[in-house]
């Protein structure tokens, strides 16, 4: 490859940055120029391109969000649209592209292969749903916001001798629920994936809580799950105990990412181009059993994962609900 175009597309999550940093600074050791793409594929379209250098990823390895800024692009599941992207990189030279997104980002980049432009995804999202790797760009930086969050709610609950519902991101996959959960010590987890709410016997469970002395309480719940301020309204009212819900919302996206972040994610970036120069193309980097790996991206969008039934099970325990 002579040249290899970057972009972010999707959510956006910390740690895109230090990939973007390590597309273009190991392009750039390999003699290979770099493009960036602003705005995911709609800047593809709209032809939002230029050349990166090693001084256009100073200073953003500690820094949240993406300079290459993100977005969504509905046109783009559109085979002509698909068409006028691959058409857009072969005039602009981009023979390799590394992009860097969640699923609906890996559907677009496989259409993007099919019409000849050599394609490689990293996973960067902040609800760790991507079936085929155990890691995410940005997952560890969002559940350690939430986790700082959650303990800071914690302190005052305590002192008021509150119950408190603290919502946290994950509409689909409750992963950072479920780290909360038990990294917070929280007496209830709601989660898609486990969907057993049934609000009598959370009330119950405070009551019989309050009898035996407990000073808080704390309720950890997956966005969507349901209303987290109506919830409280009626555990409040049912149970006599002062009930109030946080919503910690998109403060769980942004923020200096972690080591882990920097670092897996300068991994998979590098990782990105060397498959590129290999002559690579369709391939999504995974991190799976302790190494970095690549799939295939149709082999990686057919993979489905869970949550860990182990830590689900073992959150229930550590809650001390007897
Ligand atoms: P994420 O990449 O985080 O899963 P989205 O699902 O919103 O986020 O997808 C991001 C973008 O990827 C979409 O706006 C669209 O441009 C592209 N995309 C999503 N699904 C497809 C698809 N089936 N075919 C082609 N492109 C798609």
């Amino acid at each position: 490859v002579k040249t290899i175009g970057v972009l972010t597309s999707g959510g956006d999550a910390p740690g895109m940055n230090a990939a973007i940093r390590a597309v273009v600074r190991t392009a750039l050791a390999e003699g290979v120029n770099v493009k960036g793409i602003r705005r995911g594929y709609m800047g593809l379209l709209e032809e939002d391109i230029y050349d990166m250098d090693s001084k256009s990823v100073s200073d953003i390895i500690q820094r949240g969000g993406t300079i290459l800024y993100t977005a969504r692009c509905p046109e783009f599941m559109k085979p002509e649209y698909q068409e006028k992207g691959a058409e857009i990189c072969k005039k602009h030279g981009i023979d390799g592209l590394v992009v860097i997104g969640g699923d609906g980002s890996f559907r677009g980049a496989r259409d993007l292969a099919k019409r000849g432009v050599n394609t490689v995804c990293l996973p960067g999202t902040i609800d760790l749903d991507i079936a085929c790797t155990d890691y995410t760009i940005g997952f560890d930086t969002a559940v350690n916001t939430a986790m700082q969050t959650i303990d800071k709610v914690r302190d005052t609950s305590t002192s008021h001798e509150r119950c408190s519902i603290i919502e946290v991101m994950g509409r689909k996959a409750g992963y950072i629920a479920l780290w909360c959960g038990i990294a917070n010590g929280a007496e209830d987890i709601l989660i898609a994936e486990r969907y057993d709410y049934n609000e009598e016997v959370i009330i119950d469970k405070i009551k019989k809580g309050r009898k035996a002395g407990r000073k808080h309480y704390i309720i950890i719940n997956a966005e969507g799950i349901g209303d987290s301020y109506g919830m409280a309204e009626r555990i409040e009212k049912a149970t006599g105990m002062e009930t109030r819900a946080t919503i910690i919302g998109h403060a769980q996206r942004g923020g200096s990412p972690t080591v882990r972040d920097r670092v897996y994610a300068s991994a998979m970036g590098g990782m990105a181009v060397d498959l590129l120069i290999k002559g690579a193309t369709n391939r999504v980097i995974a991190y799976k059993n302790d190494k970095f790996v690549d799939y295939d991206i149709d082999e990686a969008l057919s993979m489905t994962k869970d949550i860990d039934q182990h830590l689900f099970d073992l959150a229930k325990k550590l809650a001390g609900n007897f």
